[in-house]
């Protein structure tokens, strides 16, 4: 059963200093197909230049939140995104969002991602969003954010979803959303994480993607260890043995979700 791995970071370190080994590792544990997220503007750079050398390869750009602290020119960041996002191989825009978690709410991080949503809107490309915090607010104020400037003619993907059961429950609502699920949810603690599965299975099985956020969350048994991509197949092995995962369900959604044409 081919897996495509639709969030992962070949362009960050320790991965992008050996990311051919790290991607032939995971195409022979069956993933088909990868989509390499930015986070920035020279990590969107390298998330293109890696993905033009091989064709299974995809590319997603964007100025993750974290980033607002070194944006001094918002409009000139747009503008160099917006060259960067030219290339045929960039499939989305994202990482996008609100980080609540790691820094102060405000309202440059909300500019920079409604900068982000029109720029996905103008090129016609889905939108990955990145959102976390301790309590609800960036959850609910991204939902608000969407529920403005967003069209849902494309997918919007929740990656590495968290957050109340109530806005996952709005969240579903939206037509092309989809939520994507990493290796976190098979740590011992992450009982809110598989109630959001168990949410989103039983309501749109349809919206399920996995993900690895490599070199982020590696699953149980190397939680706390670089997580490889080559480790998806741990992740979709405890939601089929635990959850009987339709992958094959998975695999056509995110072609669809991220308009992948080429078949393996
Ligand atoms: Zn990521």
């Amino acid at each position: 059963m081919p897996l495509i791995d639709t969030h992962c970071h070949y362009n960050l370190e320790p991965l992008y200093g050996n990311w051919p080994t790290h991607w032939a590792q995971a195409q022979e544990n069956g993933v088909s197909q990868s989509i390499i997220v930015g986070a920035g503007l020279s990590s969107s750079q390298k998330a293109v230049d890696i993905a033009q050398k091989e064709e299974q390869l995809y590319a997603a750009v964007g100025i993750h939140p974290e980033r607002i602290l070194k944006i001094t020119d918002l409009v000139q960041s747009l503008s160099q995104l917006e060259t960067i996002a030219q290339n045929k191989k960039v499939l989305a825009i994202g990482e996008v969002g609100l980080d609540y978690f790691h820094l102060e709410k405000n309202q440059a991080q909300k500019d920079l991602f409604i900068g982000q949503i029109n720029l996905a809107k103008k090129l016609n490309l889905p939108l990955i969003l990145h959102v976390r915090d301790q309590d609800e607010t960036a959850y609910f104020e991204t939902l608000e954010i969407l529920e403005q400037h967003w069209h849902f003619e494309k997918a919007v993907i929740f990656h590495c979803v968290s957050g109340p059961l109530k806005y996952i429950e709005q969240a579903l609502k939206y037509p092309n959303s989809y939520f994507g699920f990493d290796g976190n949810i098979t740590f011992k603690n992450a009982d809110h994480l598989r109630a959001i599965f168990q949410l989103v299975q039983k309501t749109a099985p349809q919206k399920i993607l996995l993900e690895t956020d490599a070199p982020y969350l590696a699953p149980v048994p190397w939680r706390g260890q670089l997580c490889e991509p080559k480790m998806i197949v741990q992740t979709a092995k405890y939601l089929l043995e635990n959850y009987a995962l339709d992958l094959e369900l998975v695999y056509q959604d995110s072609l669809q979700a991220f308009d992948i044409k080429s078949s393996i």
